[in-house]
């Protein structure tokens, strides 16, 4: 059983990122995190999350939370 990171769309607020950009994304070493452009809610692609828990520490409103796969 694997752990994947998701985000929780009514926590998401990415005006509290710097310039929109979500800081989960940029904690991503594996680029599983996507936004279409800044200010946009982020889009996690779970395929291959090692579910490291860097997202979810980046995430000043505490809105990526690891769940098991
Ligand atoms: S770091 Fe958190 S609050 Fe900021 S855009 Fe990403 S998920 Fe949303
Ligand atoms: S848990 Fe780790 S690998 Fe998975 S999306 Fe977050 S930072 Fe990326």
């Amino acid at each position: 059983m694997g752990k994947i990171a998701l985000v929780t769309f009514d926590k998401c607020d990415p005006c509290q990122c710097k310039d929109g950009v979500c800081a989960a994304l940029l904690a991503c070493k594996h680029k599983l995190i996507k936004q279409e452009k800044a200010g946009e809610i982020p889009l996690f692609s779970p395929g291959s999350c090692t579910g490291c828990g860097d997202c979810v520490r980046a995430c000043p409103q505490k809105a990526v939370q690891i769940y098991r796969s």
